[in-house]
């Protein structure tokens, strides 16, 4: 099989009220769904359902 979706980083964060992991952003890869949502995650901390997914842009290294 060669048509496997290719995962896509997004930064997860949750915005769950009394959540330990709350506004903290964090990197992962999804694969995306055939049906909406396309992409979906699931809060390590609340396990509620993450909907503040925005793609992952790599920082700027100027020491590189
Ligand atoms: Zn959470």
């Amino acid at each position: 099989m060669d048509d496997e979706p290719t995962p896509v980083v997004l930064t997860a964060t949750c915005h769950s009220q009394g959540c330990p992991s709350a506004e903290v952003p964090i990197q992962a890869a999804f694969y995306p769904n055939a049906n909406d949502p396309i992409f979906r995650a699931e809060c390590a901390g609340c396990e509620q359902a993450v909907t503040d997914l925005v793609p992952f842009t790599s920082l700027p290294n100027p020491a590189a």
